[in-house]
């Protein structure tokens, strides 16, 4: 059996080998490293996929947050709801532009944030709501974008982990994560669902003027080479991981079918043990499975763990820490009066196990049989 690994990277890269070395090489042979014709592919193909009027390539998904937060033209001081279950990155830029992050606890059966959640929070320094769509299924955003609408607030949706998922609004309409609030965000960390060769992320937008704003942040503030209307950032796509990302982004539907048939595979040999909760689907979201989590028993977690390493089965723990308890956020944040239940309870009952598009049906058999061997 080939070593079991969270995410196989070099395996996948096997069936698409000789397409990108020869891109890569076409790239290198070009000279144009920077902002070449690969990117404005990439850039092209993207919108296409996305069906969104504006998609800003960028240098990772952090800077996509940023970059995002930094054309809205909020003042210091003014308030954004953020989740405090997800990655340190959507809060962290709040916080690195003298805006103040409000964090909010999320749903214990989706780990995203709901309107239900949000309404409470809303003050009237409130201006925007940063929903994330964790682990690759889209936070319920119809009552979300409803309350936005009604307070006035901006919506800037982190797809870093959902990037290809679909939501469904009540009318039918079906639309791409990401493409729904007023700009959306993605990295292309290699280990992401359309990763790259090294770090990427893009900026999306349906509102043609504020996409021109945004691509003048990412560009120093410059709308023609050397004249510069604002303070912006140097955040670029290079060539080569454009051109990489343009051969996985024909692929990517095909790695989400290739995800949910993994955990399809878990959810069937998982669902019966008891204390044990698969991944919860929503009705109005697809699920492209960026990790498969699942919530096990706080006082289990540690030892099903070391078994599981001891059985050659690595898993993770996304997140351990609620982001209301970093050091980094004391100080920024004023917590004394409110608590993160649900937060501080997925933090130690979450267990991510290995999720990629190269599993094959002996190493997701012996998972399955070791993971339920542990409970009987
Ligand atoms: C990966 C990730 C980011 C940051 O992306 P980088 O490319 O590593 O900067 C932000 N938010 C979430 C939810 C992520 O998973």
């Amino acid at each position: 059996m080939r070593p079991i690994q969270m995410v196989d990277l070099k395996a996948q890269y096997q069936s698409i080998k000789k397409t990108v070395d020869t891109a890569i090489l076409d790239c290198i042979e070009s000279g144009a490293f920077i902002n070449g014709p690969q990117v404005k592919n990439f850039k092209a193909h993207l919108e296409d996929y996305l069906a969104v009027d504006t998609v800003i390539p960028c240098a990772n998904g952090t800077d996509a947050l940023q970059i995002a937060l930094m054309g809205l033209g909020l003042q210091p001081g003014d308030e954004v709801i953020v989740p405090t279950f997800t990655y340190v990155a959507t809060a962290e830029v709040i916080g690195l532009l003298q805006l103040t992050p409000v964090m909010v606890d999320v749903d214990p059966d989706t780990f995203n944030v709901t309107a239900a959640l949000i309404e409470p929070l809303i003050t009237n320094k409130t201006k925007a709501i940063v929903p994330v769509h964790l682990f690759g299924q889209s936070a319920d955003m119809e009552p979300i974008l409803a309350l936005a609408k009604k307070h006035k607030l901006y919506v800037v949706e982190d797809n870093a982990q959902a990037i290809g998922a679909d939501y469904t609004f009540s009318d039918g309409r079906v639309e791409k994560t990401g493409t729904l609030g007023d700009i959306g965000t993605t990295s292309f960390y290699p280990s992401k669902n359309l990763g790259a060769y090294g770090d990427g992320g893009a900026i999306f937008t349906q509102n043609e003027g504020l996409g021109k704003h945004l691509q003048m942040i990412a560009s120093h503030g410059q709308n023609k080479r050397y004249y510069h209307q604002c303070i912006g950032v140097n955040s670029r796509l290079d060539s080569i991981q454009a051109a990489v990302l343009d051969i996985k982004l024909v692929q990517l539907d095909a790695y989400a079918a290739a995800r949910q048939a993994v955990a399809a595979v878990y959810d069937q040999a998982f669902e019966s043990i008891e204390g044990v909760q698969t991944p919860v689907r929503q009705h109005n979201s697809t699920h492209v499975f960026h990790q498969y989590t699942l919530k096990v028993p706080a006082d289990k977690r540690a030892a099903l763990q070391v078994y599981l390493k001891g059985k050659g089965i690595p898993s993770m723990i996304y997140y351990p820490v609620p982001l209301n308890e970093q050091e980094a956020f004391k100080g920024i944040i004023d917590t004394s009066k409110r608590s993160f239940p649900v937060t501080e309870q997925l933090c130690q009952e979450v267990l991510s196990l290995p999720i990629h598009t190269e599993m094959d049906a002996e190493q997701l058999a012996f998972i399955t049989t070791t993971f339920c061997a542990f409970f009987e």
